[in-house]
């Protein structure tokens, strides 16, 4: 028999124990959506290996969750049409599951006879709620496994954390022993069935409830395309450090829309700075928002059921807010103003601009963006629903804890502290368009944001 690794052992967990089919062990892959450097495939595999089976991965294709518009859509079917053939050449079968998941998902491990269900780890409440009804239909067991966290969400800590200060040094005294290099995955010796038939990429994209958020002509979606582009950020980050938070100049690495679709693994990027010749302090600079501040976004949303609303905005936040409900607003924009870049100041409308048309907007920008919205929103509820509706329909990478966790950091003071009371914003963090201008060449974004994209 094969001997477990307990590498990939430790990054799973079961959600429940079952009775096991003759079948495949299957693995629903929903947040990783890649073939290499995946602890999930790897430990479904390791698993089918053991027990003489046949592999299959599964996706849900639901066009509402995964894919609100054409740009979600077409970014998440491209990719698995490469990750279709890929798998197809290990030997593992590849199934795209339409319709309501847990009906289709319980029809096919049925069909199937199904020795075991393997899925990625995700905190957000979609996939949380349909694992709880999964486990009440079925009657396999059913395991769950953190490729997208270095270390497990469920390991480094074990309630929500009230900021990076407090999670960082537990990332760090598990970091050496979590931050490995990945196994290879081996051809699977194993015949499972496979639906044969390729993704019909433009068909399926086309069920995406808005259209209007168009496909990204500057973007290449996938694996190969993912994996190029760390291979060329490996050797850009050098003024990381200095340069990140200036909109004007290309000094972030753009790998967010990778990682959010799961097309490359975070622990891969950051196993790939960590040996590279990178200066230690863009190293340390790029470590930092790679692995302490994405996984403190994991593990706000994981332990905070409210982490879209005005409930999950901490004590002191929320009562600063109610305190200022009152207070005059200077200008007041509906969503669809908003939406639509009709505000009284140009470099808003340049943001809002930037995220509709290319889909993504730079890191220091999308916290002055959304501190806006909250100064002239009715109040924080709205502001908060506003700023989340506008990032998942325009952002790639929208729809992601660090959204969540951005968002309420910004109009909610999640993972930060108060600050001196001023209108309106209380004691949330302040940001204008003066400060903007003292850290970059606004008038040169504005421009940038003007220009036409491919
Ligand atoms: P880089 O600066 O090159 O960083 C590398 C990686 O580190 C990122 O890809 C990301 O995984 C992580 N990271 C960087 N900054 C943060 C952060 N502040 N919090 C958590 N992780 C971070 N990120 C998203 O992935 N999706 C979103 O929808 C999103 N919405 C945001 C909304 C607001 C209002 C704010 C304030 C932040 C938001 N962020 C979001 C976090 C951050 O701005 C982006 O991750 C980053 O700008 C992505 O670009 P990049 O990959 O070039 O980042």
């Amino acid at each position: 028999m094969q001997k477990r690794n307990d590498d990939i052992d430790r990054r799973s967990r079961v959600i429940k124990k079952g009775r096991r089919g003759d079948g495949p062990v299957v693995y629903w892959m929903s947040r990783e959506q890649r073939l290499a450097d995946n602890w999930a495939l790897l430990w479904a595999q390791q698993e089918a290996l053991s027990r003489e089976r046949g592999l299959q991965v599964i996706y849900c294709y639901d066009p509402l969750h995964c894919c609100p518009t054409l740009r979600h859509a077409s970014f998440v079917l491209q990719g698995l049409a490469e990750l279709q053939q890929r798998l197809s050449s290990y030997n593992i079968g590849f199934f795209l599951l339409e319709g309501e998941p847990v009906e289709s998902i319980a029809s096919h491990l049925g069909q199937h006879d199904c020795h075991l269900l393997a899925t990625d780890f995700s905190p957000l409440r979609n996939k949380r709620r349909l694992l709880e009804q999964l486990c009440e239909r079925l009657a396999l067991p059913i395991c769950e496994i953190d490729s997208h966290n270095i270390i497990p969400a469920w390991v480094v800590s074990g309630k929500k954390e009230y900021g990076a200060y407090t999670i960082r040094p537990k990332i760090n005294r598990l970091l050496p022993d979590y931050l490995t290099d990945f196994p290879e995955l081996r051809t699977h010796p194993y015949q499972a069935a496979s639906a044969g038939k390729p993704i019909a990429v433009s068909r399926l994209a086309a069920r995406a409830e808005n259209l209007s958020a168009a496909e990204l002509c500057w973007l290449t979606s996938g694996e190969t395309a993912a994996q190029r582009a760390m291979s060329t950020v490996l050797h850009s980050l050098e003024d990381y450090a200095q340069n990140r938070n200036d909109p004007t100049k290309d000094a972030q690495s753009g790998m967010s829309p990778y990682l959010h679709f799961g097309q490359l693994a975070p622990q891969r990027l950051a196993w790939e700075v960590s040996h590279s010749s990178l200066s230690q302090e863009a190293r340390e600079c790029y470590l930092e928002e790679l692995i302490v501040r994405r996984e403190l976004a994991d593990n706000f949303c994981l332990y905070e059921p409210s982490y879209d609303s005005f409930a999950g905005f901490p004590d002191w936040a929320r009562k600063s807010l109610d305190e200022h409900r009152d207070d005059i607003r200077d200008y007041r924009y509906s969503l669809e103003e908003f939406e639509q870049a009709q505000t009284h100041e140009l470099l808003w409308n340049s943001c809002q601009l930037d995220l509709v048309r290319r889909g993504k907007l730079h890191g220091y920008l999308r916290m002055y963006w959304a501190k806006k919205i909250l100064e002239w929103s009715a109040g924080p509820e709205e502001a908060l629903t506003y700023a989340i509706a506008l990032n998942d329909t325009y952002s790639i990478d929208g729809s992601d804890p660090n959204g969540y966790a951005g968002i309420a950091w910004a109009i909610g003071g999640v993972h930060d502290r108060a600050w001196r009371e001023r209108s309106v914003y209380g004691k949330i963090r302040y940001m204008n368009e003066a400060g903007c201008r003292r850290k970059f060449d606004v008038d040169r974004y504005v421009e940038k944001a003007n220009m036409p994209l491919c």
